[in-house]
């Protein structure tokens, strides 16, 4: 028999190239794709991944050999391998790096797909008693007994504890470390299984109507109001539907905003529950990919990325929060984990939930062309009521750090009948700018077109779009005037006058200074629930999904921001956020109450937030998407270029456009982006509206090649985003 040339496997690396690399395969090695490769790579050696096996070579072309395999097994499974190989195609991203972003840090840099221990404890029956003043390792251990299967370390230092306190209870024999978690198989507690409720009616309803009556894929849009127990529905779903080995992943917008939600997951599936966020250390995260990896049956809450994990069984998928931005990449490969779960979900045969309570308008419709199925849950859970919403106009009145007397007034009111109050404001800092009230003055930052936020108990003012900061000065830095001022509102300031106002009422802060602590937000959300009446002051992030029984009033300190922008986006994103934070209010058996401060009472969009009817709102908002022609009527994508000139950003656009030129497409610009100039770059846009997405799509890959052919300016880069949720 003639011995046969040696078939060839394309291989994939981690770098920004739209192209794969052909290496011979040693006649001893059996490669499928997903599996890690070594190969030599120019002069160094890098990690690769087989997309494909078995390729014919062409005469005359001289190839060199793989190196070794890094495991006998594929690092990604088939399934995966093709859900991002369709996403590389529909975001027009790499596939080498969306490949590599399936894997964890550890794998993508080459090390060996093993893990290492982790420390585990647990609480041990011993009946020690604490010293009176030991309130942390008191609390601790209540915490520790409250995790079915014990806790890892660093879970323990995440939730506020310290290792002193993990030591301290070892040495009293109340906690131990143990190897691995404590079997889950033993008998459930009583106790917990009374905390949880059963569904109401609506929630049963709800949760029927979840049940698909085939099998195999479907796309539900939950649509529950806020406080309505949609959290309540996912623990039912997975309780009923979930075989004994079957995975579920379920998406959150920020884990560590809100470690309640994952704390009732575990009361309810114990430690088939893992987490997978950005605050994972590298061996934890491996630890977690293996597992997902293995197909062990898991449960897994995760962020964003957590879409793209190698699962082998899965079965089904929820996204809970389903319009919150943070599920769209940014940068790099753009991809929105929520509409990538709803592919994946079709992959895998397997239903797929959308919950929220204020759903995007793409959600709506998709229910509207007949792809979704819409699942209402219009009242709330328990003995709660909606909360009664209304305006208060600012005009003409004096306020006090952005807060209005009636503001003030009912604040006071909440505080006197023992409850807590929460206030939004939506910016961090002191102040958004100061300013020179003798030259008009005010502090830009050097390197982006913004001003500088002042902030004061670090006495620094900062670029919130770059890192740059700087000491704040008390003089004009023009006319050394002293008349040198704050201007406007930030949640520190807020956070003054409220501690002024009410000094013997403890003022919680919560923005993105005040939780960078590890364990910050735990403390902050354990003294909130402790009941006991204070004021929370904070930004976005008080908005996501909390339950705080107690809270019966929010203030909003101004809503204006988003009505007038020129982001087509903004008053979706503002009914969004206002009916979001104040769907905080009255979650107890306490009617809740909401004030927002405004200039514009007038504006329609405004009034009819307080008939808190959100689908008609979206309605509305549905059919001015429509009237514009805008997404999700249209399919939209954006050239985004970046250089040390506007000239050379917009010419690299310019070269563009012509290319555009297409039946069904329409391009608009170039133009200078909103934030013109971020980080001493120039950042400009193409806008691309499409009436046919694949069209859009065929479109989108044509250019992409054309360009990589061409050499771009030096300094000059450029990317594209699909489905920009920023204009
Ligand atoms: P959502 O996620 O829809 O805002 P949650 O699931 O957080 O709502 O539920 C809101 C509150 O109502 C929680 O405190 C939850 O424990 C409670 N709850 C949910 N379902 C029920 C029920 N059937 N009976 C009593 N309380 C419930
Ligand atoms: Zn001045
Ligand atoms: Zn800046």
């Amino acid at each position: 028999m003639e011995h046969s040339v040696p078939l060839i496997a394309r291989i994939a690396l981690n770098r920004p190239l739209r192209r794969l690399f052909d290496y011979t395969v040693p006649e001893d090695l059996k490669l499928v794709p997903g599996q890690r490769v070594k190969i030599p790579f120019g002069r160094q050696q890098a990690t690769g991944l087989v997309v494909q096996t078995g390729v014919e070579p062409l005469p005359g072309i001289n190839l060199k050999p793989v190196y070794a395999a890094m495991e006998d097994w594929p690092a990604l499974p088939e399934e995966t391998v093709s859900l991002l190989s369709w996403a590389s195609d529909y975001y027009q991203h790499p596939l080498g790096e969306c490949l590599f972003t399936a894997l964890p840090p550890a794998l993508r840099r080459g090390r060996k797909a093993e893990e290492k221990s982790v420390e585990w404890w647990v609480a041990c029956d011993h009946d020690e008693p604490l010293p009176a003043n030991a309130h942390r390792q008191k609390a601790l251990l209540e915490w520790l007994n409250q995790q079915r299967g014990g806790a890892a370390a660093s879970d323990i230092i995440r939730a506020g504890f310290t290792r002193a306190q993990l030591k301290a209870l070892s040495d009293r024999q109340l906690a131990k470390a143990v190897s691995a978690p404590v079997s889950d198989s033993e008998p459930e507690a009583p106790e917990l299984l009374e905390r949880r409720p059963t569904l109401s009616t609506a929630q049963e309803a709800a949760a029927e109507a979840l049940t698909s009556p085939r099998k195999g894929f479907s796309a539900s849009l939950l649509y529950g109001i806020t406080g309505s127990g949609k959290t309540e529905i996912y623990l039912h779903y997975l309780k009923q539907h979930l075989g004994p080995s079957d995975q579920a992943l379920v998406l959150v917008p920020e884990i560590n905003l809100t470690p309640q939600t994952v704390a009732r997951f575990r009361h309810y599936f114990g430690t088939r529950i893992v987490v997978w966020h950005s605050a994972l250390n590298d061996g934890e995260r491996l630890t977690t990919w293996l597992k997902i990896r293995e197909g062990e049956p898991v449960i897994l809450i995760g962020t964003r990325s957590a879409v793209l994990l190698p699962f082998t069984r899965l079965r089904a998928i929820i996204v809970d929060e389903e319009h919150d931005s943070s599920y769209k990449q940014g940068e790099g490969f753009r991809y929105s984990g929520r509409d990538v779960a709803v592919y994946r979900a079709h992959l895998n045969r397997c239903p797929v939930i959308l919950g929220s309570a204020t759903p995007s308008l793409e959600s709506f419709y998709n229910v509207e062309q007949g792809k979704y199925r819409l699942v209402k849950l219009e009242e709330r859970a328990g003995n709660a009521t909606p909360p009664v919403i209304s305006l208060l106009d600012i005009r003409s009145r004096p306020l006090e750090g952005g807060l209005s007397r009636p503001a003030l007034k009912a604040i006071d009111q909440a505080l006197s009948k023992g409850e807590q109050a929460l206030v939004f404001v939506n910016r961090r800092g002191f102040a958004p700018v100061m300013m020179c009230f003798d030259c008009g003055h005010m502090i830009e930052c050097p390197r982006c077109d913004t001003r500088l936020t002042y902030h004061r108990r670090d006495r620094a003012m900062r670029c919130h779009h770059c890192d740059y900061q700087t000491a704040a000065t008390e003089h004009c830095p023009k006319c050394q005037s002293d008349a040198f001022k704050p201007v406007g509102q930030g949640t520190e300031r807020t956070e003054d006058v409220l501690a002024s106002a009410f000094p013997t009422t403890p003022v919680v802060r919560v923005d993105r200074d005040s939780t960078q602590r590890k364990g910050s937000i735990q403390s902050i959300l354990n003294q909130v629930n402790s009941g006991k009446p204070c004021i929370l002051v904070g930004t976005q992030m008080l908005a996501k999904g909390h339950d705080f029984p107690n809270v019966t009033l929010v203030v909003v300190v101004n809503a204006d921001g988003g009505l007038f922008s020129v982001d087509f986006r903004a008053p979706e994103q503002l009914i969004q956020t206002l009916l979001q934070v104040s769907g905080r209010a009255g979650r107890g058996t306490k009617q809740g109450k909401v004030l927002i401060q405004t200039c514009h009472s007038d504006h329609p969009l405004l009034k009819t937030l307080c008939d808190g009817h959100y689908l008609d709102i979206a309605g509305q908002l549905l059919s001015e998407r429509e009237e514009g022609q805008l997404p999700p009527f249209r399919a939209m994508a954006i050239f985004r270029a970046e250089a040390d000139t506007m000239e050379k950003s917009l010419q690299v656009l310019d070269a563009i456009k012509p290319l555009t030129n297409f039946p069904g497409i329409e391009a608009w610009g170039p133009l200078p982006a909103l934030i013109a100039r971020r980080a001493d770059k120039y950042r400009a846009q193409l806008i691309l509206n499409a009436r046919n997405r694949k069209r859009l799509n065929s479109l989108l890959t044509g250019i992409c090649q054309e360009l990589d052919q061409r050499k771009p300016g030096s300094g000059v880069k450029w990317m594209i985003d699909v489905d920009p949720q920023e204009t």
